[in-house]
């Protein structure tokens, strides 16, 4: 019995030293909720199916694209800006979005952001300390950044090419030296087809002037800021010509990856 007592204690210890160094957050809060599905977006569902304005009633904080694939979505402190492929960021509240994802920044808890050399050091960084990953989680991080990589896309003309062949023609910017906030939406791995699995970022800079979809990133010095969501509303485009009818199953998970992480336009 006794010697059962000390290896419960010794097992609690471990337990104690290995846990993470953050709060736990209560079950329950907000949702996170998104517009349509990835795999509408791939296979070229690009025409907007929810206001921009209504998403903002759902959340203060998120990201995506808007109609006919406009440029790369940025919702932060209820604001939503439009960082299109000619480098411009603008107002997009007034428009669509064929596929966002947002939520209330109501935050769980803070951390130091870790000095990290590429975008996948920071991930794993982040992954060793938010354990949670059958779970959302929204992170904000307000960053000082040595040297950042961004990518937007052209608006398109129907008929609309799938998201892979679009993502070819792709504006790429890096900026070193650049001051404002990483929003990231790290997805469960088992989200498939319907989300974007594992980690999402878009960036928008201090001044507002920059933003897009973040390829690569070394970050000097930051807060991060995470909220975690236990429940996930999709809604599904119910005016939008022919949804019903095409096949959404395919596995394009290997497409979406290319499609995420392409860091130069291609050349084909
Ligand atoms: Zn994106």
């Amino acid at each position: 019995m006794r010697r059962r007592t000390a290896a419960a204690i010794l097992a609690l210890a471990s337990l104690a030293r290995c846990s993470p160094p953050v709060a736990v957050p209560e079950r329950g809060g907000a949702a996170i909720v998104q517009t349509s599905i990835i795999n509408a977006l791939m296979l070229g569902r690009y025409d907007g199916v929810t206001p921009v304005a209504d998403l903002l009633g759902l959340g203060d904080f998120g990201l995506g694209t808007v109609d006919r694939l406009d440029g790369e979505l940025i919702i932060l402190d209820g604001r939503a800006y439009q960082a299109r492929g000619d480098g411009s960021v603008v107002d997009a509240s007034r428009t669509t979005t064929p596929f966002a994802v947002v939520t209330p920044f109501e935050e769980d808890g803070s951390l130091p952001c870790p000095p990290s050399r590429r975008l996948a050091d920071l991930e794993a960084a982040l992954d060793a300390t938010l354990p949670w990953k059958n779970s959302f989680v929204a992170i904000r991080i307000e960053a000082d950044l040595e040297a950042i990589t961004i990518r937007s896309v052209p608006r398109q003309e129907p008929p609309y090419r799938p998201l892979e062949e679009v993502s070819r023609g792709q504006s790429v910017w890096a900026r070193e030296e650049v001051k404002g906030t990483l929003l990231g939406i790290r997805s469960p791995a088992w989200v498939g087809g319907l989300s974007v699995p594992g980690h999402h970022w878009h960036f928008i800079s201090a001044g507002r002037d920059l933003g897009g979809h973040v390829l690569d990133v070394r970050v000097r010095a930051g807060t991060v800021r995470y909220a975690v969501r236990r429940e996930w509303r999709i809604l599904l485009p119910d005016d939008s010509p022919g949804f019903d009818a095409v096949d959404l199953t395919p596995d394009l998970s290997r497409e979406l990856k290319r499609v995420e992480s392409a860091r130069e336009p291609s050349t084909q």
